[in-house]
């Protein structure tokens, strides 16, 4: 399984907030034996969502969206998605009485804005967010399915736990290996020539290599795991 992910926000763009959301969905991703093609930022802006759900889906199975879902005129996920799904956005009955009744639940009396959370594209389910007030949309665009989450990084999470990840099947045979070795006391370069052929990107087995805090760190890609682990055992 291939999967995409994007980041939507004028916040992460301009320099004043950083990604997080993408690079912690990749690594449960990672976990999930589900090779990442990419990740992207995208504005807050319904064509530029569009077109990148558009190119996401035509080499990944799955896509993975955060932001924009919130209650003000800047969050347009939602509208993006039904333009990529080609449907109407709809006020959706049951997510807007659930966004009400958290709010209640919260003490606030919904706003107009807040209940356009419950605006979901008319071929798109929906599901609760145990952790904040705007629901999570998911659906079919092409061939793929796409998810999207809230921004704020505790409800992604908890939205990932809870519905994501328990409906991710990916079969024994297409998962794939990853592995590492550590060392120290070696330089990079030197290191990398220990290494030779190992590291040829045409490998059917590709390796990955940095340094970090001074230790040499090799990230091991394997169709599966026993491949892995034999050139693990190499390395
Ligand atoms: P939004 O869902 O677009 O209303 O996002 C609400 C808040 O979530 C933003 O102001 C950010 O603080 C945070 N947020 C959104 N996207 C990300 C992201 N990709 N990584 C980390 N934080 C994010
Ligand atoms: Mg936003």
């Amino acid at each position: 399984m291939r999967a995409r992910v994007l980041s939507i926000g004028d916040e992460l763009l301009d320099g004043s907030s950083a990604d997080t959301n993408s690079s912690w969905i990749a690594a449960r991703l990672v976990e999930h034996g589900i090779q990442v093609l990419g990740i992207q930022v995208v504005p807050d802006v319904v064509e530029d969502i569009v077109d990148a759900m558009s190119v996401s889906v035509s080499d990944a199975d799955l896509l993975i969206v955060t932001g924009g879902l919130g209650p003000t005129p800047d969050d347009v996920t939602r509208e993006a998605m039904a333009v990529a799904m080609g449907c109407e956005l709809v006020q959706n009955p049951e997510a807007t009485s659930w966004v009400a009744q958290c709010l209640r639940e919260r003490g606030l009396e919904p706003t107009e804005g807040q209940l356009s959370m419950g605006c979901c594209p008319a071929a798109a389910a929906w599901a609760p967010n145990s952790a904040g007030t705007a629901p999570i949309l998911h659906g079919a665009v092409e061939e793929a399915h796409v998810w999207i989450l809230p921004g704020p990084p505790r409800e992604m999470r908890m939205g990932w736990h809870e519905q994501v990840a328990p409906s991710l099947h990916v079969d024994a045979a297409s998962r794939l290996w990853h592995g590492h070795v550590y060392s120290h006391g070696l330089i990079e370069a030197e290191a990398a020539d220990r290494l030779g052929e190992l590291l040829d990107r045409t490998n059917d087995t590709v390796l990955g290599t940095r340094m970090s805090h001074g230790i040499f760190i090799v990230s091991i890609t394997a169709a599966e795991e026993r491949a892995g682990r034999v050139v693990q055992e190499e390395v």
